[in-house]
């Protein structure tokens, strides 16, 4: 039997990119503790291979700016991937990427926070984007 959607048991496996190892951890450590499955990737590059694989995932936040694979060529690759096609994206970027906010629209990310990024917001628009 198919998991029901917005099953909360079920639908909180969140895939993580970020290339820097504090900001990852500072991740890590907010999703799991607000009860989320969290996968780590260092960069676009382990990203795609984690999407490509058949992991189910119910989120991706990603960093805009990370090294073999930014943050929006992510968004781009994501959308050859059929499986992938209603994932939602939350991406993080510094202060100054506007131009990279509007590419990213267009390529599918659902919202944005600029680094440093409220934890409490940033859980909120999770919350919201998985209807919990
Ligand atoms: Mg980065």
């Amino acid at each position: 039997m198919p998991p029901a959607p917005h099953d909360p048991a079920v639908a909180r496996r969140i895939l993580v990119a970020e290339d820097e190892p504090h900001i990852r951890r500072i991740l890590a450590t907010l999703l799991q503790g607000a009860d989320f499955e969290v996968d780590m990737a260092s960069d676009g590059r382990e990203a795609m291979a984690r999407l490509e694989s058949a992991t189910e995932y119910h989120l991706v936040v990603t960093d805009l700016m990370m090294p073999h694979l930014s943050g929006l060529e992510v968004l781009e690759a994501m959308a050859a991937l059929s499986h992938r096609t209603d994932l939602p994206v939350v991406m993080l970027t510094a202060k100054g990427q506007d131009a990279d906010r509007e590419k990213a629209l267009a390529l599918g990310a659902r919202d944005f926070l600029t680094k440093p990024f409220s934890p409490k917001k940033l859980l909120a628009r999770i919350d919201e984007l998985l209807g919990l």
